[in-house]
């Protein structure tokens, strides 16, 4: 069960008051899919992982957070083109909004983080097209996540999470040459692997959970 609280919080923009549902607390059942999509009672939370201020517009996980976003990063060209992508639903746009403020202050771990989010949303609206350009854009972003990432666990986790979202991107080869030679000593991550390596052979692009790698 998932619990929700509103809170009221002040746009650390323009100073506006405003009203949001957030999340309390939540559980899951199931696998989660192979770039770490929570399985289905955690989905709808997705609603909650981006919040629009009514008054300026400004886009963030958490909008009331300190930040280096300057009013001018929302008046570029791409806040109304969105790159050309063909999002359909709100909630793709306000991820989008919020990778590309995130992209402007160089937090690049937050850039990956919304655009892949925006590929979720975008799946859930079976827009295939916008979310496969969204994977496309999240990778340099997480290529340099994983580059700055000192913690092992974290850096081998973030690296099969990548190897998903270069296969569902239908970038088949560079799987290949990334992981041909990947292993770890940890027997799952390397069955998720070895699962990936397989698809991305047959070229298969499909939303697989961790249990379907087994
Ligand atoms: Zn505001």
């Amino acid at each position: 069960m998932t619990t929700y609280f509103e809170v009221k919080k002040k746009c650390a923009l323009c100073g506006a008051e405003s009203t949001f549902e957030v999340i309390g607390s939540s559980s899951s059942f199931g696998s989660p899919d192979l770039d770490l999509r929570p399985p289905l009672l955690l989905r709808s939370a997705i609603d909650h992982a981006v919040e629009v201020c009514p008054k300026c517009g400004y886009t963030a996980g958490d909008i009331e957070e300190e930040t280096k976003v300057k009013p001018e990063m929302m008046k570029v060209p791409a806040w109304e083109t969105f790159d050309g992508i063909p999002f359909k639903d709100e909630l793709s746009k306000n991820f989008y909004h919020a990778y590309l403020l995130a992209a402007a202050v160089d937090d690049q771990k937050t850039a990956f983080t919304m655009l892949l989010n925006a590929a979720w949303a975008s799946d859930d609206e079976k827009n295939a097209k916008a979310a496969l350009a969204c994977r496309k854009k999240a990778i340099p972003f997480l290529n340099q996540v994983i580059e700055k990432e000192e913690e092992r666990e974290r850096r081998l986790t973030l690296e099969v999470v990548r190897a998903d979202v270069l296969r569902r991107a239908e970038m088949f080869e560079e799987v290949e040459k990334l992981y041909a030679n990947w292993s770890c000593g940890d027997k799952l991550l390397n069955q998720i692997i070895k699962f990936q390596r397989r698809m991305a052979k047959m070229k298969n692009s499909k939303c697989f959970t961790v249990q379907d790698a087994l």
